[in-house]
């Protein structure tokens, strides 16, 4: 016996799943808390090099 989908799945829960997509290709950016630059969260920061207050990056 193999796993099977009880019922068919709504259009609207079908499309809303589908919907997701522009999560992927639109990522999550915050502002540094040192230059104020948007960067991506949980990583140093590409214009100051700063992560958690700290300098962890050489920038020329
Ligand atoms: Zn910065």
């Amino acid at each position: 016996m193999s796993i099977c989908p009880k019922g068919k799945m709504s259009k609207s829960k079908r499309d809303k799943r589908k919907a997701q997509s522009w999560k992927i290709a639109t990522p999550t950016l915050v502002s540094c808390s040192k230059c104020g630059e948007l960067m991506r969260p949980h990583r140093a920061c590409r214009a100051c090099g700063s992560y958690n207050k700290k300098t962890v990056l050489n920038v020329d």
